[in-house]
This record gives C-alpha cells, structure tokens and sequence, in this order.
C-alpha cells in the first residue's frame, strides 16, 4: 500500500550542464549524454545497428508490436532514432512500435527542447515529444502515443530496476505462485530489443544492478538482443548470467569495444536463479520478515492465461467507457463490435452537451490521487493529439477554485511541487483569475491550462469512427456465455417493447462490460458493487456578464463558456433518489453552487422551472477508483482466497480466478471523460498482451477481482 507521504510521487530533475560546444553534461553522473563527435551516428550504430534493427524490421513482417527497453531515456535521441527508423522501414500499417524508458532523473522540458533542436532532421519527431512530455518532477509511468498510435513510447520516470519490474504482471512469485504463467489480459508482454544506455557503470553503477538484470531476465522474449555501450565485465557477466549470449564487437568511433548479444535462454532458463536472483534470494532466507513484505499478492492476475489471440472483440455499451474502449482496441488491431442498448450512443449518463476534463488533484500521494493525475494528463495529452478539442469540444483551460483554506493550502502545495511545468499547473490569484476567465473572481485557483470541455456525445461519435469498429443500437444484452474458446452473447434487437424485436446471438473472442449499472443484470459481473447517483445539469442562457466566460470554472459545481448561448451548469448528487425527470429543486442547487462560484455569472431573474436541463445516473463504485481489468469469477474466487475469513491479513500470493477474456470497465461516476481514456488504454493493452500504461500497483487498484478480496478480509461474504 502507498503511504501518504506528501510529494513522494516527485523526483529530482536531471542536473544538465551545457559545455561550450552547446551539449549537455550531466553534473550529477559526471558524464556526456552523447558523444561529442556525432551523437546520431553514435546512437545509430551502438543501439539500433547493433540491435539489427533495420534487418529485423525489413526481412520479418511484423504484424503486431516489436518492443524496445531503454535505460536512460536522458534527451529521447534514441527512442526519436529508432521512430524515424520504423517510419522508413515498417510498412505494415497494422505493426505497432513500443518502446519502453525508463529515467531517474528526467530532462526539464527545457533542457529537452535545447537538446533536441541540436537535431534540426529529427524535427518533425521531437516537436511532438516535446508537445507531449510529461510534467516534471512526477514519479511513474506515462505513455505517449504518436503517429495515429503506431508508435508509442512508456516512459517510466524512476528507477531503472524498479521501472522494469513494475512493468511484468509480478516481481516475484511467492511460494504458493505456481510458475506456470499468469496474465493480466493475454499472455505477458516481452522487450524484444533492449537498449542499455545510462551512464558507464563506472560513473553509474547504483544502475546497473542485480535487480536490473534480474528484471530484464524476465522480460526478455526468446530472441530479443540487446546492445550496450558499455564493454565492462561486471555487465558481460550479469548478461551472461541472466541467458544472453555475449559477443565484444568495435565501439563507436574512438570507443574500442562495446556489447550485444541475443537471449538464447528456455522459458526453464527463466525459472532457473542467476547470479542476479541468487542475490535476492539470500536476502529471503536471511529475513523471513522481508521475505513477508516482498511477496506481492497476485490475486489480480488470472491462474490461467487465456490460449487465443483475441482478434474480436464485444464492448457492451455504447458511453463514454464503451467508445473509448472501442476506439483503444481499434488502435491496438482488434475488430470490435459495439453493442448498445438505446437507439443511438451516449444518450444516458455521457449525454451531457458539455462535460468537463475534470479530476481530482491533491499533493498527497494517495493510490487514487495518483490515478486522478495519471489520467488527467493522459486524457489531456489524448484529447489534444487525436484532435477531439477541436472536433467536439475546447481546451479553454480550466480553473480549479481554491474555495476555502483547505483546498487552498492543497491546491498551493500541489503547484509548488510543478512549480517547473506552469504550462500544466498554475497558482493563480484571484486578479490573475479575472484576467484570464473573463469575469470578477473572489478566489484563487489552481489552473489547468492544457484541459477544457468536450460534448460528450459528439466525441462518441468521433471515437468509433474506425473501419474496424462496427455499431450495433438497439441491441440489449441479456446473457454471456463462454464455449470454452469464445463468448456467446444473447442480445434483443429492435427497439424496446416493439413486436419486430428479436433474440440473436453473436460471438466474440472477448468481451468488455461497458455498460454501467446495467453491468448488474449480467450474471457473471452481478457481484460488483456498482452504486447510481442521480445528477441533474442545468442550462442557462448566457448573459452580457456570463458570454464574456472563457475558461470552465470548477468548485463546489462548476460552469462551461457558453455553447450556443446556452452555458451548462452542474451537477446535483443524489444517491437515493432515481427519478428521471428534471427538478426545480435541483436546478435551484445548481444555482446556489453557481453563486458560490462566482455571483457574477448568476442570472438575476431565472426562474428555474423554466429551465432546460439533463438527467444522467453516474455509475460509482465504493472504493471511487474506476473497476478495469477482468472480472472475477465469483465462487471460483472465493473459495480459493476463503482463508482470509480466517486470517484477513495473511500473505495473498494465489493467483486470482477470472473468466477467460472476459474484461469491465465501468465506474467512472462523473469522471468518464477524464478517466476512460487512460482506463481503456489499460484495457486494450492488457487484451492484446501490451505493457500496461499504469504500475501493477494501480492495477490491482483497478481489478474488479477486489472487492471479494476486500470483503472476504472483512468477513462479509
Ligand atoms: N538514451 C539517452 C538518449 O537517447 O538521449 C541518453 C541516456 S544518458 C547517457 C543516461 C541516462 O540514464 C541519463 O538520463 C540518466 O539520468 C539516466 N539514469 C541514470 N541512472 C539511472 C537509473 N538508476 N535509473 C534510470 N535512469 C538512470
């Protein structure tokens, strides 16, 4: 479990002197990023020639993803290299380029940008990771797509050893974790290159550690090479140790040798301790304690991975979760088939006309604060390069007011801690406030820049247009049922109640519930605790005062600039109440938080039975956090974890039980845009057998399998 601790989501930026020559210098290592003579031709020759990159991209027709590892990603000059090399040799339009960095201490976004303008013929690749760098200091995984997301990068900005092992389904096996393979979605993902870049072991050796190697053993795929530098022989021999075969060739121009190899081992080869393991294994026995707190439960990944490539897929609702999962798949190959039940998409809790890209954002390093940041920034950085803002919606920026001492204190030390990247996160005083929104403001805020509004249902429209992607309404879905190598599900088509409607079956390799509430009418997902609170919008005309609104305000409530001289305010929260028509009560609450915001915006003279508006029901969860991942087969599940009626805190290292492919993503309560596009990138990694964007911390976070773990440490079921 994360601990509280303020700030210990941030790490240390890299100390970058720049030499005489205009090149950067770390002070920290010691050392150059890059040769002083000519560093592309250095990072061709070291990482991608000898990795064989060319011919291995030109004579193999690579039909789903070639995965790269980097240590270092220092100024991205290798990861840029290796972008521009598959541009000019991959064209299957269908391979996808994975290349994951991992760095302990990130470039500014400064430093970046005047390291890579040393590259002018690379311009075309690094504006746009420049445009897409995440905000420093901040700890964890980021992942960046690019060139309608044929190539997208993982950037794991910790440790190295660290940043590796939180990228397998599990770091270490427990004793009662069977060494057959387990998955998270399909079979594990493995690098299929590495680039072991970072400074010379000499200047950096805490990097090239046991458990470094330890972690590229397991990750490694039969096959896969690597390519380093370095020629030292603490590292040949951990190379060695770990399954690769080693061979010296001529280093780069004056260097005289450096490493490659391939990794000849059997998978028995990966069971079997190295010298890297044996390491860690003597630390086991010595400390029974720290053997406890090294064994990470496993109950979030499936005992048996499934043995089908899935290629079709079912998404069941038709929101937003359902048209990002959609659009995710899509993206990663997989044909899908979209169920919905209504007569067209996002009419129910996503029909809203504006919807705000709005998360919850605190300095305390909570799970769920750091899913909130997690995903804001990927939605920030989705909605911005797949152009949705400018489709369907506005990245107007959006002030986040600092209401009373508390929030203010909060949202204060939040932009202390990205006090270097104002261009995501700002303090701003209640003048600067009014010069930025348009209107009179009491408060200071926190302001998001790079966020906005979006209409819901336009953006739907928007994420499902893809050739792979085929659209079924009017089809309600009654039961799921698994053959033993597919999905069979039952579904009524025609509208609701007509005489035409029919019963058909269709079938699928997998399936994702994404259909909120209604996930509880389905048999195998009835067991999650999904919760539906009511929520009421407001619309109300603009007025002289409100049309000047040009950024979305937030507090208790929050208010979107106009659309179409109509500005939409919201939302209630009722949790025991399910009418569906709207009330005056309500839109008199919306109001009321209307004029805690902001008293200038608020019409004097609104009678709000007058008023138009939208009733949605949120689906929540207990716990807050979205339910992604497969879903548990519930009796399977507990019988196998039942011991924790006993002892709830015993160490839990079975796998979990899940229906094969069977996959949710639901809960996104008011957060559906904000939180599904990182949600259904999660998901359609896990589906096609990806690294996951998020830690397996945040995973199991996620996993539908958690509330019957929860509950059985509870003793209530
Ligand atoms: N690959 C880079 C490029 O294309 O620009 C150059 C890498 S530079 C020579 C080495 C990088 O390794 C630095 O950015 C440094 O901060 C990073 N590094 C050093 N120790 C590390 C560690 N323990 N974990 C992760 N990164 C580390």
């Amino acid at each position: 479990m994360a601990t509280h601790n303020k700030t210990s989501n941030s790490i240390g930026t890299a100390q970058v002197h720049w030499d005489e020559n205009g090149l950067p210098y770390s002070t920290h290592f010691n050392d150059i990023y890059f040769s002083k003579d000519d560093g592309i031709a250095e990072s061709r020759y070291v990482f991608l020639n000898a990795n064989s990159l060319a011919e291995r991209w030109d004579s193999r027709t690579i039909n789903s993803a070639f995965t790269i590892g980097e240590t270092g990603f220092g100024t991205g000059l290798n990861f840029l290299l290796a972008w521009q090399l598959w541009n000019k040799r991959q064209h299957n339009k269908n391979a996808q380029l994975h290349f994951i960095s991992v760095e302990k201490y990130p470039l500014s976004k400064n430093d970046l940008t005047k390291a890579l303008a040393l590259w002018p013929e690379l311009k075309a690749f690094s504006q746009q990771l420049i445009n897409a760098y995440p905000p420093q200091p901040l700890q964890g995984l980021h992942r960046l797509n690019f060139f309608d997301d044929r190539v997208s990068l993982t950037l794991s900005f910790g440790d190295a050893a660290e940043g590796f092992q939180q990228l397998a389904p599990i770091s270490k096996a427990g004793p009662n974790v069977s060494s057959t393979p387990c998955s998270i979605g399909s079979a594990p993902p493995q690098i299929d290159a590495w680039f072991l870049d970072g400074f010379a072991p000499s200047k950096n050796p805490e990097m090239w550690n046991d458990a470094l190697f330890s972690a590229i053993k397991t990750l490694s795929a039969k096959g896969s090479t690597f390519a380093t530098f370095t020629a030292a022989s603490a590292v040949r021999k951990q190379l060695i140790s770990i399954g690769f075969d080693c061979q010296k060739i001529k280093g780069f121009g004056r260097k005289r040798e450096m490493l490659i190899g391939e990794w000849l081992s059997t998978p028995e080869h990966k069971h079997k301790s190295t010298e890297a393991d044996n390491q860690s294994t003597h630390t086991h026995f010595r400390d029974h304690k720290q053997q406890k707190l090294d064994a990470e439960p496993a109950w979030h990944l499936n005992a048996i991975p499934p043995t089908k490539k899935v290629e079709h897929c079912i998404v069941i609702g038709g929101g937003l979760a359902g048209c990002h999962t959609a659009f995710a798949l899509a993206k990663k190959n997989i044909r899908v088939t979209l169920l919905e039940k209504n007569n067209a998409l996002a009419l129910e809790a996503s029909g809203n006309r504006q919807g705000v890209v709005y998360a919850k954002l605190s300095p305390h390093d909570s799970p769920l604060n750091t899913f909130n940041l997690a995903a804001l920034l990927y939605a920030s950085q989705f909605y911005h390069s797949q152009g949705f803002y400018d489709k369907c919606g506005d990245p107007c920026g959006v002030l986040h007011l600092a209401t009373n001492d508390n929030l203010r204190a909060q949202y204060q030390e939040f932009c202390e801690i990205f006090r270097e990247s104002p261009g995501f996160f700002r303090w701003l005083a209640a003048e600067e406030c009014e010069a930025i929104s348009g209107v009179p403001s009491t408060f200071p805020a926190l302001y998001l820049p790079q966020t906005g509004w979006l209409s819901p249902a336009p953006l739907c429209k928007q994420l499902v247009k893809n050739e792979r992607i085929q659209i079924r309404t009017e089809a309600k879905v009654s039961r799921l049922q698994n053959d033993g190598s597919q999905w069979e599900i039952t579904f009524s088509s025609g509208s609701n109640g007509s005489p035409t409607n029919k019963t058909e079956t269709i079938c699928a390799d997998a399936v994702v519930l994404a259909n909120a509430h209604a996930a509880s009418e389905i048999e195998q997902s009835q067991y999650l605790p999904l919760k539906r609170i009511r929520g009421q919008v407001s619309h109300i005309p603009s007025t002289a005062a409100s049309s000047q609104l040009r950024r979305v305000i937030c507090g208790d409530g929050y208010i979107a600039p106009a659309l179409n001289n109509t500005h939409s305010l919201g939302a209630t929260f009722n949790l025991h109440e399910f009418g569906e028509e709207l009330t005056d009560k309500d839109h008199q609450q919306n109001l009321g938080k209307l004029a805690g915001l902001s008293p200038a915006l608020t019409p004097s003279t609104t009678t709000p039975s007058d008023l138009d508006g939208k009733v949605g029901f949120r689906c929540t969860t207990p716990d807050y956090f979205p339910i992604v991942g497969s879903v548990a087969d519930y009796s399977a599940m507990t019988e196998r974890f039942a011991f924790l009626r006993k002892k709830a805190n015993a160490v839990i290292d079975n796998h979990g039980a899940y229906h094969p492919q069977l996959y949710a993503n639901l809960g996104h309560g008011a957060r559906g845009l904000c939180y599904a596009p990182l949600a259904s990138e999660v998901l359609a990694s896990a589906i096609s057998g990806q690294f996951l964007p998020v830690s397996r911390e945040l995973y199991r976070h996620m996993s539908p399998g958690r509330f019957i773990i929860r509950d059985l440490m509870r003793n209530k079921i």
